[in-house]
């Protein structure tokens, strides 16, 4: 197994969630220490980040943070379903 930080420095030139060019290294720890959504689609083009994946990262942690973010209608009717679930809970 080779270490995790072995492509901190790999560039991708482009982040589209920061606007500015940036490091693997923040790349892979930007979800609260697991890498983000989009690592697979930025650094393809620059190693085989696939493979990195797959040596450093369990099936869990790959099924977490490689799962789409929410989109703004799924947030929403998640809060609406906890507001139905709490008016359930106080008319009890
Ligand atoms: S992997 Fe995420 S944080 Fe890194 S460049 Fe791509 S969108 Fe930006």
């Amino acid at each position: 197994m080779s270490g995790i930080d072995q492509h901190d420095a790999v560039q991708h030139f482009w982040c589209p969630q920061l606007g500015q060019t940036i490091n693997f290294g923040y790349c892979r720890q930007v979800q609260g220490g697991l890498p983000c959504t989009r690592v697979l689609t930025c650094f393809t083009p620059h190693f085989d980040v696939a493979a990195f994946i797959e040596e450093h990262y369990t099936p869990e942690e790959r099924e977490r943070f490689l799962a789409p973010a929410k989109g703004r209608v799924e947030r929403v009717l998640d809060t609406l379903e906890k507001v139905r679930q709490d008016q359930q809970g106080e008319d009890k």
